[in-house]
Order: structure tokens, then C-alpha cells, then sequence
């Protein structure tokens, strides 16, 4: 048996390993418990281990969430990947709406539902299997590979200097493969070429010292609610473009290849309100520009939360503060620490009635991108033509993973390929999230496929 057969005729296997992944309620946020992320990084060094992966350890530094290693190098004079996903996973949002419940995976229709089960614990799924495909017949890799299965990518990746600057020889390699985006659409082989940044941002405005009955009191105080809503409604023109002066100054210009593959991709309005799931007669925002622009090569902007009481104990009253969390996505060539600033100086020009503000900056995360050419994307591009027997596009995501730029420049600008296994059902975030399984094999059998490209020089 070659490793793509085996790869074929285990992918049941396979979904057990990523359901015994999903179970592990590994939520990186703050509030939540750590020993989870401890429990999750031992399941993942465990399956690393069974994968035939050496020197499997779980990397641990000060006050980051644990990072999982583990790697193989026996193939003398061939290039070394480095393979990346991530282990931890969002908080489940709101656990009514789930048609199963998000830590106990569920096989429905052709998909695996579950929190994390897209992403990124299949990113994890599609390397072990790859190589425990070689492993197991073959007893070598046709390259060298060093797998890294990151504890924190949903919380910004918030410690990855520290950890860099650890770790850095360790992670030493020539190509990185991260599998944690998505594909066009479902069948349809990509390689994610630009990712948008991300920035956020709390508000909270205050009028006094605790809620006041609104019968009583109502009247003379200005309502914290009312204040921050007139803020956050400032920020966005009638068409929903960014409002903040200069906000859109520093984008650049699609380059050849992009307009090229917006003209092959065919993508539509109608499309894009099929996968988003909108209700008919809301409007699409932004302009007659292509929805797929608009949500890859575009700035955007979005409130996260917002609270004051809350829906179980709206009482009768004026709130002493409200607050919310604002994020903005950015594109090449925007600075996020431009872009914050804007953001905040434009938020305090907003102020009425004397409220006070305090605003406490998040996270400001730059994009990515990268010119899909050379040996490495050609292989590639055959790798997943081969495996989804469709040819492959190259396209911009809307997502931020932090890790890549610092990642790609500690190894000297080494290639990064982007890809994954998500697609415009998966609802990665929300509730239901779920990877189509026939894709899920598909993206095995193009890791497959690379590491022999890639081995061969
Ligand atoms: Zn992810």
C-alpha cells in the first residue's frame, strides 16, 4: 500500500482522532479554564506521538498558552517543512443555537459539527495524517518535518514574540505550511495569498456611580447607552464605509494575479448572500464593488459585544456605563497602529453630554501577503489540483492569523503556504461549526501529495 491509499482507506481513523480533539473544550480566552489548554496540548502530543512524530513535547513559556512540537528528521539533504495549525479553539457563542452539542462531535450530512473541528483541530488532523500515511508504509517521509500546533491563535496570538525568541532555532526550516484557512468553496482547492489584520478595541462610557431606577431618576441623566450608541454609529457612513478621516488612504491596489482570479472565481452578490446566510431585501453594503473584494482585500469594520444589563435582567432603569468592543479588519498597506489611533481619536471627537470614556486598545495585528509564485507554489498548486481534481485558485482571505508574518521573517522569508480545510459553510467562530468530511480527505491527500513534491528536487 502507498501512503495515498493508506491515507484513503484510514480517513475513518481519522475522523476518530479529530473527534477525540474536538472533545477538549480548549478555549484560549481569558475567564476560561487553563487545564483544558493543558488537557488539549497533552491529546495533541499524544496523537503526535501515535503519528510517529519524534521528540514530541509540549512547549510551555511564561504566560502563554501551551504550544505542541514534534518533528522528523531522517531525510537527509531534503528541504524541512515546518507544519502549522493551532489547538485552541473560540468560546462556543450561544449554546442554544447548537443542533449538537460543540464538545461532543457530530457526524451529519457529510460534516463533522463541533467547536474546533474545522478549526483549527482539522489543520492538526490533516499533518498526523499525512505523515503517520507515510510512516506507517513506508517508515520515512519523502522531507523533513517540524510541527508546531500552536495554544493561543484565537486570543492574537498574544505572546508569539516571547515564544519566537524561545524557540527560534528549534523551528529553524525552508518551507511553512500552515493549514488554517479555508477554500473558496467546498471542492474547490486554494491557497490563501493575503490575509486581512485585525485590530480591537474596548469602549466603555461611565455617567455615575451605580444603574438608578428609571421612574425616579430618568430624565436629566444622560443615558450611557444612547451616548456610546451615537459614538459607534458615527463610524460608519450611510453606505457603511468607514467614516474616520484618512481611514482609507494607504490601500494598495489589487496586483495582476488577483484581478486575474476575481475574473476566474465568477463570485456574485447572489453568491455571497447564499453563504452569508442574509435574510432577503438587506442590503449588501460598500458599493458596487465584488463582495469577494469586499470581504478579502477591503477594510472593515464590525461591533463584537455590546452590554448594558443584559436581556435576563433588563429591569427598569438608566445604566451606569455601557460598553462594547469594536474591531476593525485591515488590508495591505494599512498601519495597525495608524489605524488604532485613528480609531480612538475619531471615538473622542464622538463624546456628548460630558460622558466619560475610557478606551482600552486590544490588540492591533498587521495583514499578510505573499506573490504565489516560484517551485514552492507550483508543487503545491499540483499537490491540491491532484487530491480535489480541480484546478486550484489563489485568492485573499478575510481572516488575520497572526503568526505567519513573524514566522515567515524569523526564517528569512521563507515561502508560507497557505491552506485549509474551512469552506463558506463551516461557520468557524459561530455556532454549528463543522468541516465537510469529503474535503477533510481531500486535504490529507494533498499534504500527501506536497511532501513527495516537495521532496523531489
Ligand atoms: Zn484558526
Amino acid at each position: 500500500m502507498n501512503p495515498s491509499q493508506y491515507a484513503q482507506s484510514h480517513f475513518d481513523d481519522f475522523i476518530d482522532e479529530l473527534k477525540r480533539l474536538v472533545r477538549v473544550p480548549s478555549i484560549s480566552f481569558p475567564g476560561f479554564p487553563k487545564e483544558e489548554m493543558d488537557r488539549s496540548a497533552q491529546a495533541v502530543a499524544a496523537l503526535l506521538r501515535e503519528s510517529g512524530l519524534e521528540n514530541v513535547q509540549v512547549l510551555l513559556f511564561e504566560g502563554g498558552n501551551p504550544y505542541v512540537y514534534g518533528d522528523w528528521l531522517h531525510a537527509e539533504g531534503k528541504p524541512t517543512l515546518v507544519l502549522y495549525a493551532h489547538h485552541d479553539v473560540q468560546p462556543v457563542g450561544r449554546e442554544e443555537l447548537w443542533q449538537s452539542k460543540p464538545f461532543e462531535p457530530e457526524e451529519r450530512n457529510g460534516r463533522l459539527y463541533g467547536r474546533g473541528a474545522a478549526d483549527d483541530k482539522a489543520g492538526i488532523i490533516v499533518h498526523t495524517s499525512a505523515i503517520s500515511s507515510y510512516l506507517r508504509t513506508m517508515g520515512k517521509l519523502p522531507v523533513n518535518v517540524k510541527v508546531i500546533i500552536e495554544g493561543e491563535e484565537e486570543v492574537g496570538s498574544s505572546n508569539l514574540i516571547p515564544f519566537l525568541q524561545k524557540y527560534s532555532q528549534k523551528l529553524a526550516g525552508d518551507v511553512i505550511v500552515i493549514t488554517d484557512s479555508g477554500n473558496f468553496d467546498t471542492g474547490v482547492p486554494t491557497i490563501t495569498t493575503s490575509l486581512r489584520g485585525h485590530i480591537a478595541l474596548e469602549v466603555e462610557v461611565k455617567v455615575m456611580k451605580g444603574s438608578l431606577h428609571s421612574g425616579t431618576w430618568g430624565g436629566p441623566i444622560p443615558d450611557p447607552v444612547m451616548a456610546l450608541s451615537k459614538m459607534i454609529a458615527t463610524l460608519v457612513d450611510k453606505e457603511g464605509r468607514v467614516a474616520i478621516p484618512g481611514f482609507y488612504d494607504d490601500l494598495r491596489p489589487l496586483n495582476e494575479v488577483e484581478k486575474q482570479s476575481m475574473q476566474l472565481l465568477g463570485y456574485s452578490d447572489e453568491i455571497f448572500r447564499k453563504q452569508a446566510g442574509l435574510f432577503p431585501g438587506v442590503q449588501l453594503l460598500g458599493g458596487d464593488i465584488n463582495p469577494w473584494l469586499k470581504k478579502t482585500r477591503l477594510p472593515s469594520i464590525a461591533i463584537y459585544a455590546f452590554q448594558a444589563s443584559s436581556r435576563k435582567n433588563a429591569g427598569n432603569i438608566v445604566n451606569d456605563s455601557a460598553w462594547c468592543k469594536i474591531g476593525i479588519r485591515i488590508v495591505p498597506d494599512m498601519d495597525p497602529k495608524k489605524v488604532m489611533k485613528q480609531l480612538q481619536d475619531f471615538l473622542l471627537k464622538q463624546v456628548p453630554w460630558g460622558v466619560h470614556v475610557d478606551l482600552k486598545p486590544l490588540s492591533a495585528d498587521t495583514w499578510w501577503m505573499t506573490d504565489p509564485q516560484g517551485p514552492v507554489f507550483e508543487k503545491a498548486r499540483r499537490a491540491l489540483t491532484k487530491a480535489y481534481g480541480k484546478p486550484t485558485v489563489a485568492i485573499g482571505e478575510g481572516g488575520a492569523i497572526p503568526f505567519i508574518r513573524p514566522f515567515s521573517e524569523l526564517l528569512g522569508g521563507a515561502p508560507a503556504l497557505l491552506i485549509g480545510v474551512e469552506d463558506p459553510y463551516t461557520n468557524a467562530h459561530a455556532e454549528n461549526e463543522s468541516v465537510h468530511l469529503g474535503d477533510l480527505k481531500k486535504a490529507i491527500l494533498s499534504a500527501v501529495y506536497l511532501y513527495e513534491e516537495l521532496g523531489e528536487q
